[in-house]
């Protein structure tokens, strides 16, 4: 079984992907942590905005820098989106998503482009989205207590940077596959969205077998 979770920065994807994975028992890959890496690892070879520099991060990508606690630092998650947007980077990292699906047990994958390029025969997708200040307001919570601590105003216009490299860019852009299923998780809190989306794959599993 391969359930496919997109949407935008903050709107509760890792975490309920999480849930999801753990629930049916199967493994789960954050692949926004793959374009956090390849920025990571670009950084530290100049200049991640040469598309050079940045095909040869991602293919030099050393997979234990998933856990590096530096992929949630501001200039990499601004970096992860540019980097994103090229075409070369994306098809270095093809392989090892699509990989990691096919797993015996079936696989949670979440990202901007999982129902649409990665897994698009996936049994389950779901599009998570919510308002862009309902997100920047987690994302700015999440941050708190982090040094420096976090201003709203900046993370809501980082998001939104971030959203429209994501959308407009021509190489897999941040849009819901035809058959997904959209969440808006403006005003639900991890419960509900993890109730609503466990009874959307649900209902999509009882459909295809009929
Ligand atoms: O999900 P997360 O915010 O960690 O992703 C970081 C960045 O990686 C996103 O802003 C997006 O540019 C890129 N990304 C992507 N395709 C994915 C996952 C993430 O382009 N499947």
């Amino acid at each position: 079984m391969i359930i496919a979770i997109d949407g935008p920065a903050g709107a509760g994807k890792s975490t309920i992907a999480r849930r999801i994975a753990q629930h049916f028992g199967i493994a789960h890959l954050d692949t926004g942590s793959l374009y956090r890496a390849v920025a990571l690892e670009a950084l530290g070879m100049g200049d991640p905005a040469d598309p050079a520099t940045a095909e040869r991060a991602a293919k030099a990508l050393d997979l234990s820098m998933l856990e590096d606690r530096r992929l949630r630092d501001e200039n990499v998650t601004a970096a992860s989106s540019v980097v994103a947007a090229m075409p070369a980077v994306r098809e270095a990292l093809l392989d090892f998503q699509r990989n990691f699906a096919q797993r015996p047990g079936g696989a949670v994958l979440d990202g901007r482009d999982i129902g649409t390029v990665i897994c698009p025969d996936a049994d389950a997708k779901l599009f998570l989205t919510a308002t862009a200040e309902a997100r920047a307001l987690r994302r700015t919570r999440e941050l708190q207590g982090d040094a420096g601590g976090a201003i709203y105003q900046r993370v809501l216009a980082d998001m939104k940077a971030r959203d429209a490299r994501d959308s407009v860019r021509r190489a897999a852009p941040l849009v819901p596959a035809d058959d997904a299923i959209v969440i808006d998780t403006s005003t639900l809190d991890a419960d509900a969205v993890f109730a609503a989306a466990l009874a959307a794959i649900a209902d999509t599993l009882a459909v295809t077998k009929r």
